[in-house]
């Protein structure tokens, strides 16, 4: 009998099965349908012998010094500030958009103050910012909406992005300043031995059993356990008893080239052309010295394995049904990506979990105690 099943072993699942085994001297067994533990931010070394990511570019951002503490227990550190770069007319140039981006692209000399005011001149009026093409128009006008985020976008998700939340295209900021990092975080770096490495640590303890290429349903009925945590798709859980949540996938064309360089940062991003959105060459990433280069291609879809819920009020209306149904479900935990349906980074996963482990910790020992 174990005391806990955890289905899904990213870092949802990975995190409670460490905190439960490790500080509640719980028995997990954690499985996962796919042949590895790390869930989408599972790495591996491929062919050549370069570290890749399998499921596309993930770099750890995060203002949360105890979630950074948290996961130092399982890993070293390499610091790295993500920069990318966007083909657009011909040129690459920073996104987020900077004061560098509008010089080159408009063979322009503007200072910051005088940036502020080209955007102000161009950008859209909008009274009650809704949605993913407000946020962008009414910042930096119409054609650099069009330029930088429409096609993009349509790639991306497959709808316009006059048909997205908002929260979507605010996750990419505007500045006036030269600052070409993607991310503000205070901190931000790889795990120095790779995602899978760490993974291995958190999860080696006595009391962790893993079980890979299995579906919970295989062993939903085959397997004795008190409590469940599931971090798969909510609806899926549910026989999608509400109609399906919407997951956006992507596929993913990996590489090696027998160049030493391909591209001068790690991702470049193709807004207006090309059917990928962008292009990751991972030793930018990870620092690796080699002669050859991997990189990944994305190519979204909506076919395949779910990556991204989609931020669309009719999908937030639905996901809040499957919500109450969850929140009345007993002895069953709903945790990460898939499982709130949120469009959530790495860090705000593992918040996520630490913040389920309290709660869990405390609905735990008020039962015991009664
Ligand atoms: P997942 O990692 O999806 O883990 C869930 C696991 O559950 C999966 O392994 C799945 O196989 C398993 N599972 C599901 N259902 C079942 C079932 N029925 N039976 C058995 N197993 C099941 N975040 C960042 O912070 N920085 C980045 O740079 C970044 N880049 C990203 C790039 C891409 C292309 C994508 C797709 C995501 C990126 N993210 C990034 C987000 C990050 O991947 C997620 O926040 C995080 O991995 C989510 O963890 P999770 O445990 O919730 O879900
Ligand atoms: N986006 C865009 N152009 C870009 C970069 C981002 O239109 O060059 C939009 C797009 O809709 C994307 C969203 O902003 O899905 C969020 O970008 P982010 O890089 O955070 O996406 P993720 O890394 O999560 O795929």
């Amino acid at each position: 009998m174990f005391d806990w099943l955890i289905v899904g072993a990213g870092f949802a699942g990975s995190v409670l099965a460490e905190r439960l085994a490790r500080e509640r001297d719980e028995h997990v067994l954690i499985i996962d349908r796919r042949p590895h533990i790390g869930g989408n931010a599972y790495d591996r070394h491929d062919a050549a012998g370069l570290l890749i990511h399998q499921y596309g570019p993930h770099i750890f951002h995060t203002n949360s010094e105890q979630i950074f503490d948290y996961l130092s227990a399982f890993t070293g550190w390499r610091h790295y500030e993500h920069r990318v770069l966007a083909q657009v007319d011909g040129q690459l140039v920073p996104i987020p958009i900077n004061l560098d981006t509008i010089n080159r692209l408009y063979g322009l000399e503007l200072t910051p103050d005088e940036l502020a005011q080209w955007f102000q001149a161009r950008a859209e009026k909008v009274q009650d910012i809704q949605t993913s093409e407000d946020v962008v128009v009414s910042q930096v006008g119409r054609e650099l909406y069009e330029k930088f985020f429409r096609g993009y976008t349509r790639k991306q998700w497959g709808v316009d992005p006059s048909e997205l939340d908002k929260s979507v295209t605010a996750r990419v900021p505007t500045r006036t300043n030269s600052d070409d990092r993607y991310f503000n975080d205070q901190y931000q770096y790889m795990p120095k031995h790779g995602y899978t490495r760490m993974f291995e640590n958190m999860l080696d303890h006595p009391n962790i059993k893993i079980m890979l290429q299995t579906d919970f349903e295989e062993i939903r009925n085959e397997v004795a356990f008190r409590r469940l945590v599931f971090t798969g798709p909510v609806d899926e859980f549910f026989g999608y008893r509400f109609g399906k949540l919407p997951y956006r996938s992507l596929r993913f064309h990996h590489v090696t080239h027998e160049k030493e360089w391909h591209q001068p940062v790690a991702v470049v991003n193709y807004p207006m052309e090309q059917d990928y959105t962008r292009v990751t060459e991972y030793k930018h990433l990870t620092g690796q010295k080699h002669p050859l280069t991997s990189l990944t291609y994305e190519y979204p879809s909506d076919l395949g394995d779910p990556y991204y819920p989609v931020p669309r009020p009719e999908n937030a209306q639905r996901y809040r049904l499957y919500e109450a149904l969850a929140k009345s479900t007993t002895d069953v935990w709903f945790v990460g990506r898939l499982a709130t349906y949120r469009y959530y980074n790495m860090d705000q996963v593992v918040g996520q979990a630490l913040a389920t482990f309290r709660r869990i910790d405390s609905s735990v020992l008020r039962q015991r105690r009664g």
